[in-house]
């Protein structure tokens, strides 16, 4: 492509396509990406960053990998899609068995949706219509904890984090659910569930579940905290006669050191979302996971669970996925976490002498500076792409969630750039 037709797509884009979070009116510098591979993003401009992302943490082989690729093109030839009412396929049936292989124990059921926050809504919907048919429709209401998020669709964003969120702005037309305190460290002590117990115990007969990350709270402030109070949380769930539902969408397929971050705790939701690293960052799936006892209950009275994607079970995306989860599982991905989770702690170690730094944090291939004030987006994005690396900071947070397929050189280079840019950051050049 020669540059003036390059020049004119790219203003194209910037006067009429909307990008997530931020102006559309005053829009800060975009960056065109021509191609992926491996680690690799690379600009239209001639410029190739190593990806800290994952593509929101999607991208756990990297990109155009080989396998992935030859299972899409498979399908390709086979079918690319096919309506899920009233058909199925091989690949639906494959990726279902494969991920309640997988799972906690106890999972039973599979429900194929399109999106993670699509997947939140369902799960949410399960757990409503679980208690309509026992007869008990006044247990509606969710209880979750603070800092939590579960997408931007209307149900999902009810149980976001009502203040620091992203959300706050529909305050008044979400439900109104329950919130109780998160945890404020990793480190456990008795005082965390205080304020989750009195809640649960005040409202049970109103609950229909309580919803939450498990050990990682992601996008709404990359918090970790301990596997103990997961633990009481299920205990607590069990005494009250409230279902638990576990969004594993960030921490699923290995990300935290664990396939499923339920098994730090060594315990199983009721209901269960998966979905970003689902297909390796192929495509867009989320998928809802469930106990016979949830499946059975909600069908007590002849009912059916009301939900039906367009492109439910979409068997393109199923093929990538089964492909993907295949080749996480043939992978030493266990040990390519520990091995960037000892890098991590190590290198940003650096980090926490910087003035500007609060606190630094690795759990898995999890690493987190946080910072006292907020970063000015618009001006380190491009400091980071100077240093080479693709990162995206947000609010007080600067984290890298690379591809579990990162070598340490590469590595290095993401944890040399976080440190370097905020050096830059302390020394006043780009703080607000
Ligand atoms: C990203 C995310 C979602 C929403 O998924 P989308 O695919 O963006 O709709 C929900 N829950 C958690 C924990 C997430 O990280």
């Amino acid at each position: 492509m020669c540059e003036g037709e390059r020049a004119e797509w790219q203003a194209f884009e910037k006067q009429h396509v909307w990008h997530p979070y931020v102006s559309m009116a005053a829009p800060p510098e975009i960056f065109a990406v021509a191609r992926a591979e491996g680690v690799r993003l690379y600009l239209e401009d001639g410029r190739e960053l190593i990806d800290g992302m994952s593509s929101w943490w999607c991208a756990i082989h990297g990109y155009n990998v080989p396998e992935l690729n030859a299972a899409a093109a498979a399908q390709l030839r086979k079918m690319s899609h096919v309506m899920f009412g009233g058909l199925t396929h091989e690949p639906a049936a494959r990726l279902a068995e494969r991920l309640l292989q997988m799972a906690p124990a106890g999972m039973r059921h599979v429900f194929f949706a399109d999106s993670g926050s699509v997947s939140v809504e369902v799960a949410i919907k399960m757990a409503l219509q679980y208690w309509q048919a026992q007869g008990r429709p006044e247990k509606k209401r969710l209880l979750t904890i603070r800092h939590g998020y579960h997408g931007d669709t209307f149900g999902a964003m009810g149980v976001c984090d009502p203040h620091g969120g992203m959300h706050h702005l529909f305050a008044g037309v979400l439900p109104h659910h329950l919130f109780a305190d998160a945890p404020d460290s990793a480190q456990w002590n008795e005082s965390q569930i205080a304020d989750f117990e009195a809640k649960i115990s005040a409202h049970r007969d109103e609950l229909a579940a309580v919803i939450l990350e498990p050990i990682v709270q992601g996008a709404g402030g990359m918090r970790f905290y301990a596997a103990e109070f997961l633990r009481r949380i299920r205990a607590l769930c069990d005494a009250s006669d409230v279902l638990l539902i576990v969004d594993e969408i960030a921490t699923g397929f290995g990300r935290t050191g664990r396939m499923f971050a339920c098994e730090h705790a060594a315990i199983s939701p009721d209901i269960m979302c998966v979905g970003k690293a689902l297909t390796g960052g192929y495509m867009t799936m989320a998928a809802v996971l469930t106990t016979s006892e949830v499946m059975h209950g909600l069908h007590k009275d002849g009912g059916v669970l009301m939900h039906g994607p367009t492109f439910m079970a979409n068997p393109l995306a199923c093929a990538v996925a089964l492909a993907s989860i295949d080749l996480l599982l043939a992978s030493p991905w266990q040990q390519r976490v520990n091995a960037i989770e000892a890098q991590l702690k190590h290198e940003l170690e650096a980090c926490r002498g910087l003035n500007a730094v609060a606190d630094v944090r690795v759990l898995g291939a999890i690493g987190v500076v946080e910072l006292h004030r907020p970063v000015d987006m618009a001006r380190i994005q491009p400091m980071f792409v100077e240093h080479g690396v693709w990162l995206r900071p947000f609010g007080k947070l600067v984290y890298t969630m690379p591809p579990l397929v990162i070598d340490s050189k590469d590595l290095n280079v993401v944890t040399q750039a976080i440190h370097d840019v905020l050096k830059d950051v302390e020394a006043g050049m780009v703080s607000r």
